[in-house]
């Protein structure tokens, strides 16, 4: 079924698909084969001034004329769009970021489901009035903060793109995207979609390009009223210089360093399956993969031995083979950066107790890996690798064990295993994180704010929370009395 070879993906301004100003169209490569994929439209500045046009005549014009009710009609309907195009959805997502297709068929749900929120959400957006005493009546309005400039990363291009759009969508803003240069099909295919499903022209736009060029130029746009973004802590800091001086609104999902906290009164036969699949899912290129495995010191051998016998099992391979449990890295280059810190690792002292090669042949590849009794202090336990690789280090007791998890700039997310029910809550509460799961490694809900302490990040996405993100309140304060309002006495 080969859906996307040789198809070329225009920019999505306005309502069609566009040929860009720029002349930018680049050929993509499947990063598990090496092969050719498609060839794919990149803004430039032009673009982005165009799409930025469209994006605030449609929020003054058709979308703001299109009512909640409305909108969530139609939040619905390209739920159901998402599901009934999964198939080539799926294939797409999967050839373009390598990854397994049976994690992208999840991942799929999960986009549709989050329309299916924020759809329903939308009946929950209101004001509130409340008496401020005398003869004056107070109520708020919920409006929408306006065009939306929205920045997402290559690693889940599609269901990022659905955390975004869903929630401004919702509020009633309207969207420029910028998918990240080698991933924009899906999010291409998904305008097309909110086309077909009837969203007005001009309340989705699709710009994929450069990060630092048309991404930069994006945050900065005059016309841009909320930036939100989600991809590395150093880009990261680079959007809120950008977005500082015009005092843009912004959201900001940035990286991780997740600990899986393992206790000798765990139930092991979940928490190692659990463990292996919190770090390989996605070839770890996730904000809150648990990278780093915490494990008491009296299991911390045995622990160590069946992860990595489990590790070794996985199935790496062809993405598009149904049986495959993770595919190839996003590029050749970004593999040579995830080994460059294994070889890191080896030589401040970590043992290699399975992986650490990259294969030979075409794609990719890189093996699940795992790092074991790390030294906290080193790169490998306190960087961001964004690759199948896990430290694994001992603590010896529970503050011990909260002091390593909190040893980090990051604060995303959380996994603890004990068979103690307290300790699990104690743990929840000493824990900086912005997510903490017990005895569940499951990360991401539909409805469920997730995002980041310290330096993951701040906002949320997902939730009503994330909605309120896209709103701004407005107090509207009213005289109700007979008696003439003259504060001078005048
Ligand atoms: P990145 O932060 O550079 O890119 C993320 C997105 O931001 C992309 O769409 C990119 O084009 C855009 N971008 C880059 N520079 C920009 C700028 N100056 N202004 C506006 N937009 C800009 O991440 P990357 O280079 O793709 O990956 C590097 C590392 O970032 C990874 O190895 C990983 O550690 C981390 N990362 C984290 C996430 C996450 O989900 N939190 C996702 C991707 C990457
Ligand atoms: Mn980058």
């Amino acid at each position: 079924m080969a859906v996307t070879t040789g198809r070329e993906y225009g920019l999505y301004i306005d309502g069609e698909l566009r040929e860009p100003e720029s002349g930018d169209v680049r050929e993509l490569v499947e990063p598990a084969t090496g092969e050719p994929l498609g060839r794919a439209a990149m803004a430039g500045e032009a673009d982005v001034d165009r799409a930025v046009a469209a994006a605030r005549t449609a929020l003054d014009g058709a979308w703001a004329k299109t009512p909640p009710t409305e909108r969530s009609r139609l939040l619905h309907a390209l739920a159901d769009a998402i599901l009934a195009n999964r198939a080539e959805l799926a294939e797409l997502e999967s050839r373009n970021v390598g990854k397994a297709i049976s994690s992208v068929k999840a991942e799929l749900h999960g986009a549709a489901e989050n329309f299916r929120f924020m759809g329903s959400a939308i009946a929950s957006i209101a004001g509130r009035s409340n008496p401020i005493g005398g003869s004056l009546l107070f109520y708020s309005l919920k409006e929408p903060v306006g065009v939306c400039g929205q920045i997402v990363p290559w690693n889940y291009p599609l269901l990022m793109a659905t955390w975004k759009l869903a929630p401004a969508l919702a509020a009633g803003c309207t969207v420029v995207l910028k998918p990240d240069a080698q991933t924009p099909l899906t999010a291409i295919r998904l305008a097309e979609l909110a086309a077909e499903v009837g969203v007005p022209a001009g309340a989705v736009n699709v710009v994929p390009g450069d990060g630092p060029t048309t991404g930069g130029y994006l945050v900065s746009h005059p016309g841009v009223d909320k930036v939100a973004f989600t991809g590395s802590t150093k880009t990261g800091g680079e959007v809120m210089r950008l977005a500082s001086d015009p005092i843009k609104r912004i959201t900001l999902e940035l990286g991780g360093k997740s600990p899986n906290l393992v206790f000798a009164d765990a139930n092991l036969g979940d928490a190692i399956p659990s463990a292996v699949w919190s770090i390989y899912y996605s070839a770890g290129q996730s904000c809150e993969a648990r990278s780093r495995v915490l494990v008491e010191k009296s299991i911390y051998d045995e622990f160590v031995s069946a992860f990595a016998d489990k590790a070794a099992q996985l199935k790496v391979g062809d993405p598009l083979d149904p049986e495959t449990q993770m595919g190839s890295l996003i590029s050749d280059a970004h593999r040579s950066r995830v080994h460059g810190f294994v070889e890191r690792g080896s030589e401040e002292g970590a043992e290699v107790v399975t992986g650490g090669q990259p294969p030979d042949g075409p794609g990719a590849f890189y093996p699940p890996t795992v790092l074991a009794a790390v030294d906290h202090a080193t790169t490998v336990a306190q960087q961001e690798i964004f690759g199948p690789v896990v430290t694994v280090t001992p603590f010896e007791d529970e503050a011990d064990a909260v002091k390593l998890a909190n040893d980090v700039s990051y604060g995303l997310m959380a996994t603890v295993w004990t068979g103690d029910p307290a300790r699990g809550h104690r743990l929840a509460r000493q824990i900086k994180s912005g997510t903490v799961g017990i005895n569940m490694p499951y990360t991401a809900f539909p409805g469920i704010p997730f995002g980041g302490y310290k330096q993951s990040g701040f906002g949320r996405e997902l939730g009503i929370d994330a909605l309120d993100l896209y709103l701004e309140t407005k107090s509207v304060i009213i005289n109700t009395g007979t008696r003439p309002a003259n504060p001078f006495g005048l």
